[in-house]
């Protein structure tokens, strides 16, 4: 079978590693900036070597064509973000994006001339840091954006709407760049595990089930300042206070049967007035809460909501909860775990089919199409850190399963 180069996809890599560059090994790119931007120029111009057109989209997405022989027929599309979280790595998201253009390289090499038009995109905002909700490019080509979005500031108080026009994108142009329905055939992702399954199994490649849903809330607690040295403890309205006990709570919750998948965060805590010397009269702070199982994490998150009402009610406090994020687990399509699967096994390896507990931007997709995912070993599971590391032999393989999945669905679909 015809090889992809990995010469040349590690130095994809390399080059891309630089942009956003923090530490040695670390990276912060964040989603709408010239640091983005640069990525996307990079990573453009290695689209256009691979024979696609590219362009940016009104949702803020970089998207490479290679047009196919019926460019009426529904497009194959693969992807993933060149974006990152604040202390990230090298590899979440990069790797779908240089792997997928590495594929049409190759086939670009070989003369290959699919009837079918294929996509490479990087999406926006995939991470969901900066304006506190993520996923925005690939929700936003399906027209699943919420009200309010364009409203969301960043921390130094910049709207979403705003970075967008900064980045040369028009809001009121967002119809133009929403895919119709049915014209994506298909979804493939490459992404690097993030969690520690390959690696203990020995196996760098994984073939994915499908993606557990999460649930992001946020949680505001109101109680009543006063002085730390004064006030005494029986009186006192903590919200810091509620907050710990309910961030215990929620890890109780999570923990409940051993060796379940659910896994549960308080990630980010902000305090008011944040004095040493005043009792916190706020406190906010965000929950993360994802299962495969909807139907426990559901019944989990009931737990939860009981637990904050006794919490608060015990130290006094008031309590807003808003949803930022309610997705269901999506399963992969057999039809493209199958072919994956013959892919590995044409190559000698044996991939273990996992869960992803990290949402995607296939995660979107899979209401708009088929979509399967190729999961790449992640050293010792560590990932959103600058230690994150994938082999680039392992990125390899991954690109050469990915190139003999995309030849066997353009040969066959
Ligand atoms: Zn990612």
């Amino acid at each position: 079978m015809l090889k992809i180069n990995a010469t040349r996809l590690q130095q994809h890599f390399e080059l891309m590693s630089l942009i956003g560059k923090i530490g040695e090994t670390g990276t912060c790119r964040p989603t709408m900036t010239s640091l983005e931007k640069d990525a996307f120029n990079l990573a453009a111009s290695w689209m256009k070597e691979a024979g696609m057109t590219t362009r940016i989209d009104h949702f803020g997405n970089l998207i490479g064509r290679l047009e196919g022989t019926d460019p009426a027929l529904p497009v194959l599309m693969m992807g993933s973000h060149l974006d990152s979280q604040p202390y990230g790595g090298r590899f979440d998201g990069v790797a779908g994006v240089l792997c997928a253009i590495e594929v049409v390289t190759t086939l670009t090499e070989n003369n290959i001339k699919p009837k079918r038009s294929i996509e490479v995109i990087s999406f926006a905002d995939e991470e969901g840091w900066r304006f506190n909700k993520g996923l925005f490019g690939s929700r936003g080509i399906l027209g699943k954006l919420e009200a309010g979005e364009l409203q969301r500031t960043d921390k130094d108080g910049i709207t979403r709407e705003q970075a967008l026009r900064d980045f040369g994108c028009d809001p009121e142009k967002f119809k133009e760049s929403e895919y119709k329905p049915g014209s994506i055939f298909c979804f493939l992702e490459l992404h690097i595990e993030q969690g520690p399954v390959l690696d203990i199994a020995h196996k760098p490649v994984g073939v994915v089930s499908g993606i557990s849903g999460p649930l992001w809330l946020t949680v505001k607690l109101k109680g009543m300042a006063g002085h730390a040295g004064s006030v005494p403890m029986p009186l006192r309205k903590d919200a810091l206070l509620g907050a710990a006990e309910i961030t215990v709570a929620l890890h109780e919750i999570a923990t409940q049967v051993p060796g379940n998948p659910t896994v549960g965060t308080v990630g980010t805590m902000n305090v008011f007035p944040a004095s040493r010397n005043i009792i916190a009269e706020e406190v906010t702070f965000t929950i993360d809460l994802r299962d495969i199982d909807l139907e426990r994490r559901n019944r989990y998150e009931k737990q939860l909501m009981e637990r904050i009402e006794a919490i608060t009610k015990k130290h006094g406090l008031t309590y807003s909860i808003s949803e930022d994020t309610n997705s269901a687990p999506r399963y992969c399509a057999d039809w493209m775990k199958a072919i994956i699967q013959e892919q590995c096994t044409a190559l000698g390896l044996e991939a273990p089919e996992l869960m992803s507990g990290p949402f995607h931007d296939a995660l979107t997709l899979s209401y708009a199409c088929d979509y399967a995912m190729i999961f790449i070993r992640s050293k010792d599971g560590i990932s959103h850190n600058p230690l994150e590391y994938s082999s680039y032999e392992d990125l390899a393989l991954g690109t050469q399963v990915m190139y003999g999945t995309v030849l066997q669905i353009l040969e066959t679909k």
